[in-house]
Order: structure tokens, then C-alpha cells, then sequence
């Protein structure tokens, strides 16, 4: 066998639960570690670790991504009330997506890998659309009320001088109603738009921003001014230089024109829509166990992971010794993807040649017809093979001449 490809400065490894944990060492163990002399800094993200260390492990994970700039990351579960009785917690922890993406700063994009014989649902889809979510403020850090009838209701700003601008929202005559107050910061929406610039430029992709603009003439216009602002002052030379364009329009126009596209861009989404259009999205374009996310920091820190969470029910039957049958496409992408920035931010063409080879041995695994449950049920293929996890990961590992 040819000697292992040498790396110069590790990923940053974050491990996780469940079924994807146990599919996070098949990958190593099968298709990675023959190959690569892997350099990784481990941190244990699995909810008993998180549990024994009081949840540092997280934040010393997100830190250690901030160093060395690429991290690869496993699905984890986010504690509720039964997890605290199943894994005997101290507490309920916090979400680490949320902690790792509050420590980066950070904007997730969402983009599904496409294979022939999986169709999307929109027939003109032939290229991935990726979804970036700003995942900071408007209604998700809102204030509400329910007000009786008679109320009047205004918006009370006072400056840091103390001077107050105050203004109607409504007077409740006749009716009772109801009231909400959102925010957002001018640095968070600038984050969120340098992370899409840079993202488009790094994929060399269209990218796509939308709002309503026209109803909110303060608040949305604000999201539109911001980004054309850093578009003409940072980014309009490099699209310029890579013949990819900046494309803003209203939200309704946006949504019309992503239904008859043919895909092959970024599509920049304030919280709510991108929380709503993220899911049509995704299943329009098949399984989750092929959607791949990546969280990109306005530094340029990289953190990929699959969408997808740690498939809970299969792991169940994989404890009772039952075979199950769980998809590992978008983990084996969030790996490629980590390997394929290192090699990029180290100069290690064949690091990222190896990459981009067991990508391709994964496609063609399933375009030659073998593959997952969730992919036999939706597959269009004529000759097609429901396969069981570990057979899978070992097809893609006999692909993957080198
Ligand atoms: P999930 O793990 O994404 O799974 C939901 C269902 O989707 C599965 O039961 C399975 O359907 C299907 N599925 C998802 N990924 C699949 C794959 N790779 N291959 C085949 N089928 C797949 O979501 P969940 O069950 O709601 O959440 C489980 C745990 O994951 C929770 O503790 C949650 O906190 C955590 N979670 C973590 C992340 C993250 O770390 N990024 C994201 C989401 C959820 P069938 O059962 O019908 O086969
Ligand atoms: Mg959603």
C-alpha cells in the first residue's frame, strides 16, 4: 500500500452520541485512518462528557476551532427532561451547536449533496441550493404581550443620554390584541453578511439576500443596506474577478424565482425565513442524511457537520443487536469537507485530492445502486440494494481505488 498522506496542523475533532458516534468511527476506522495520517485535537462532545465536565468541553472545543480554524463535528443530543433521567445529568445543557455558534460568531449553511436517482421534488433543481441562516435576534429573542381592549401600546427608545423617542404602535379600540417587540444589532447583521460574502467567494457561488424591504422601510431596510454597504466597500472586486454576482430582491420575488431555478447558489435568509425555507428545502431535496451544514465565522473558522441529529430510534436497535440501516453521507461530507479546508489552508494538494476521491467513491456507490433505507425508499434506480450501515461504509471503502 501506497504511505499514509501527511497532514502539518490538525482538525479540531468533536465527537458526539448516539448512532452517529458509532458511525463516526466506522468512517475513521474505514475510510480515513487506512489512508491519512490523521492529526486531530479530540474533544469528547458525547453527553456524558459534556455531563463530567460541567459542559467545558464545549467551549474548549469552540476555542480550539478558533485556533486552528477547521473543525469537524458529530451530531449530539440537546438535553430535555428525559435525557436528564437517561443519562443522570446535573443539568439540563445546553444545546453545543448553540454554544459552539455563540463562541464563533458563526453562520450556518445548509446544502444537500445530489446523486442521480434521488430527484429532487422541484424537477428544475439540478444543482445544490444552499441555505445561510442569520441565527441571531427579530422574533427569536422577542418581547410579547396580549393586551385587553382600551390599551394603547407604544415603542419607548431611550438613548444612552437618557432622551426618550416614543411611538404608537396601536390603540386596542373595541378589541383586545396583541403586541411584539424584536431587535436586531448592526454588528450581528454584519457578521451575518460578511460570513455569506465569504462563503459565495469560497464556493464561488451567486449569492442570493432577501427581505420586505418595501413593507419594514426601517427594519428590513436596514438588512438591505448593510449588505449592499459591505458588498461595494469589501467583496464587489472579488465577485467581479470570479463571475459571481450579489442578487438582492424582495422575499416573495426570491421564493418564486428559487421554485423555478435550477439551484447552483447561496440563498442568504434573515432568521425566520431561513428557518421555515431551510426545512422546505431540505425535504424537497430528498433525505436529511444527505444534507451537509457548515458554520462559517466572520474570521473564517469552519466547522462542518451533517444536519441531521443522532437518529436516536435507529441507535435503539443497534443497542438491541438489530441491524439497522443509517445513513452516513452527510458525516462522510462533513469529514471530506474538514480534510478539504485543511489541504486548502495548508497547501496539501493530495490531502485534498483524497478528499475529493472518497467523495466521489461515496456517489458513485450510490449511483452504482447500493445504499441506505432511507435512500432505497426514494431512489428511482431500476437495479437498487438496501444495504446495512457498516456494508455501506465498507462499499464506499472498495470504491475507493487508490
Ligand atoms: P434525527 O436524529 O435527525 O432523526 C430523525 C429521523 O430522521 C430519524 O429517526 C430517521 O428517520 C431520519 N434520519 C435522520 N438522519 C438520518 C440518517 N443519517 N440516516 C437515516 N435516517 C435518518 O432527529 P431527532 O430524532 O429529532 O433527534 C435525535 C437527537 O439528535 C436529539 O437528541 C436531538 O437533540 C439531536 N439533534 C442534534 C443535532 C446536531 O447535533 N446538529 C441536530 C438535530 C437533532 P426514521 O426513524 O424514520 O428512519
Ligand atoms: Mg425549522
Amino acid at each position: 500500500m501506497a504511505e499514509k498522506i501527511k497532514m502539518t496542523n490538525p482538525i479540531v475533532e468533536m465527537d458526539g452520541d448516539e448512532m452517529t458516534r458509532v458511525i463516526w468511527k466506522m468512517i475513521k476506522d474505514i475510510l480515513i485512518l487506512p489512508f491519512v495520517n490523521l492529526k486531530t485535537e479530540y474533544y469528547d462532545l458525547g453527553l456524558e462528557n459534556r455531563n463530567t465536565t460541567g459542559d467545558q468541553v464545549t467551549v474548549d472545543s469552540a476555542n480550539a476551532a478558533k485556533k486552528f480554524g477547521v473543525a469537524v463535528k458529530c451530531a449530539t443530543i440537546t438535553p430535555n427532561a428525559q435525557r436528564m433521567d437517561e443519562y443522570n445529568l446535573k443539568e439540563m445543557w445546553k444545546s453545543p451547536n448553540g454554544t459552539i455558534r455563540a463562541i464563533l460568531d458563526g453562520t450556518v449553511f445548509r446544502a444537500p449533496i445530489i446523486v442521480n436517482g434521488i430527484n429532487p421534488l422541484v424537477p428544475t433543481w439540478t444543482k445544490p441550493i444552499t441555505i445561510a441562516r442569520h441565527a441571531y435576534g427579530d422574533v427569536y429573542k422577542n418581547t410579547e404581550m396580549l393586551v385587553d381592549e382600551g390599551a394603547r401600546a407604544e415603542l419607548l427608545v431611550t438613548n444612552k443620554n437618557g432622551n426618550v423617542t416614543k411611538q404608537l404602535i396601536h390603540e386596542f379600540k373595541g378589541t383586545a390584541g396583541i403586541v411584539q417587540g424584536q431587535h436586531n444589532t448592526q454588528k450581528s447583521i454584519e457578521s451575518f453578511a460578511r460570513s455569506c460574502f465569504n462563503f459565495s467567494v469560497d464556493t464561488k457561488q451567486d449569492l442570493w439576500f432577501a427581505t420586505k424591504d418595501t413593507i419594514s422601510k426601517k427594519y428590513d431596510h436596514r438588512f438591505k443596506d448593510i449588505f449592499a454597504q459591505i458588498y461595494e466597500t469589501e467583496y464587489k472586486g472579488k465577485f467581479g474577478a470570479l463571475g459571481i454576482e450579489y442578487f438582492y430582491t424582495l422575499i416573495d420575488d426570491a421564493v418564486a424565482r428559487v421554485m423555478r431555478s435550477a439551484g447552483g447558489y447561496i440563498w442568504a435568509c434573515k432568521n425566520y425565513d431561513g428557518d421555515v425555507m431551510s426545512d422546505m428545502v431540505a425535504t424537497a431535496f430528498g433525505s436529511l442524511g444527505m444534507m451537509t451544514s457548515v458554520l462559517v465565522s466572520p474570521e473564517g473558522v469552519y466547522e462542518f457537520e451533517a444536519a441531521h441529529g443522532t437518529v436516536t430510534r435507529h441507535y435503539y436497535k443497534y443497542l438491541n443487536g438489530e441491524k439497522t440501516s443509517t445513513n452516513s453521507v452527510a458525516t462522510i461530507f462533513a469529514w471530506t469537507g474538514a480534510l478539504k479546508k485543511r489541504a486548502e489552508l495548508d497547501g496539501l494538494p493530495e490531502l485534498s485530492d483524497f478528499a475529493e476521491k472518497l467523495e466521489q467513491a461515496t456517489i458513485f456507490t450510490i449511483e452504482n445502486g447500493v445504499m441506505t433505507g432511507d435512500l432505497y425508499a426514494i431512489s428511482t434506480l431500476a437495479d437498487k440494494k438496501k444495504v446495512g450501515t457498516e456494508e455501506f461504509i465498507k462499499e464506499i471503502g472498495k470504491n475507493l481505488n487508490i
